[in-house]
């Protein structure tokens, strides 16, 4: 696991959410230089960008659908030390998160929280818990029935069971777990922005700083790997030459590199979207993570197999990615998710 202690300091620092306000306490960076942060992080450890992931993700969604008094009560503690997670997942709601079931009930100046969220990134280190559910209030707004909120839910609360997730194949120290809810009470001033919403709009919200974060965790990913693979084919030799010598090597570093180039140009793309309030965002976004995480699984296992034996080892870097990358092409939106979104653009539909 990672230390926690660590994960606080950075967290104070303001370095687990950077594109926080610095009204709010955080570093206020742009995507563009919060993502360039990103990959720095994600070609050293993905489970502490995974951390970071989360942690930003929670403080996004905060920002966004929080009221000012919420920002205000909220942010500067994310900014502060105290570290975060975002829970959507449950066992039968994966990639269809219509099918959540966890409730959110109002019971007078309180909410009451019932369900159980699966796999959530860092939630093992959570102080704050920022959960998704459906909301039951005699006094809904327009969503009615099929409203639902984001909570904030301190980790510490009386029915809050928080279990690891037990050996994840990548992302080891990531904190992933399981968050089983009974009869779990918070005032009603955490439900973010007071009242029920759409289902997609909430859950789209946080996914999109989520598939963002990813995109560049994956650029990193692919730097460590381009890195690594180029100094072992620059200094092993076999048949009495550098392994880059030989041309079915250096196709592989020749790939390696192109697939760190194009997920870069595409990440910058997407982040300059976000900072100039394109309306190409949402759009630039799933590309950006679609084409970074293939990229970082195929990449990370080209690098596995330049370095062959030098790297098959669990603990090595270009081992780590491998089973890391692979991981990224399952969150914030599947490969296949983010295919049919794309396919979605291009026949002239909403993503
Ligand atoms: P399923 O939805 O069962 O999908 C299985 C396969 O079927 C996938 O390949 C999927 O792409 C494909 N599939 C499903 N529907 C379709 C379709 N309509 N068309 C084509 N293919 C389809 N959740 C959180 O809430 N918070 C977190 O922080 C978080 N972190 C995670 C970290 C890791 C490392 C992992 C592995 C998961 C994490 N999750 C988290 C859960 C994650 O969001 C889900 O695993 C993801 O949405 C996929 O859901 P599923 O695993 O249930 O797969």
């Amino acid at each position: 696991m990672l230390p926690v202690g660590l994960l606080r300091d950075l967290g104070a620092a303001g370095w687990l959410c950077a594109q926080v306000p610095a009204a709010y306490g955080g570093r206020g960076l742009t995507s563009a230089a919060g993502g360039a942060f990103t990959a720095h992080v994600g070609s050293l450890c993905s489970s502490v960008r995974s951390v970071l992931t989360s942690q930003g993700m929670a403080a996004w969604t905060i920002e966004r659908l929080g009221t000012e008094e919420q920002r205000t009560a909220f942010l500067p503690r994310l900014t502060g030390g105290a570290l975060a997670a975002a829970g959507f997942s449950e066992r039968g709601a994966g990639s269809d998160l219509s099918a959540m079931t966890t409730q959110v009930r109002r019971d007078g100046d309180a909410v009451v929280l019932d369900g159980h969220k699966v796999w959530v990134t860092a939630a093992h280190y959570a102080d704050l818990l920022v959960l998704f559910g459906r909301y039951e209030d005699d006094d809904a707004g327009a969503e009615g029935a099929d409203g639902a909120v984001a909570v904030v839910v301190p980790a510490d609360t009386p029915g809050v069971r928080v279990t690891r997730v037990a050996d994840p194949l990548g992302c080891r120290a990531a904190g992933h777990a399981d968050i089983a809810l009974d009869a779990v009470r918070v005032p009603a001033t955490h439900v973010l922005g007071g009242s029920s919403l759409p289902l997609p709009l909430l859950v789209t919200t946080a996914l999109a700083y989520g598939r963002m974060s990813v995109a560049w965790g994956c650029v990193g990913i692919l730097r460590g790997c381009l890195t690594a693979a180029a100094r072992h084919a620059a200094t092993r030799e076999q048949f009495g030459v550098p392994l880059g010598e030989h041309q079915l090597v250096a196709r592989h570093l020749a790939e390696l590199f192109a697939a760190e180039q194009t997920a870069t140009r595409v990440c910058e793309h997407a982040s300059h979207c976000w900072d100039d309030g394109s309306p190409e965002q949402v759009v630039a976004t799933v590309l950006a993570k679609h084409v970074s995480a293939g990229n970082a699984a195929r990449g990370a296992a080209t690098a596995v197999q330049v370095l062959a034996s030098a790297g098959a080892q669990d603990g090595h870097l270009v081992a780590r990615a491998h089973r890391d990358a692979k991981l990224m092409e399952i969150i914030e939106g599947s490969n296949e998710m983010c295919q049919l979104m794309l396919a979605r653009h291009v026949l002239g539909n909403t993503v």
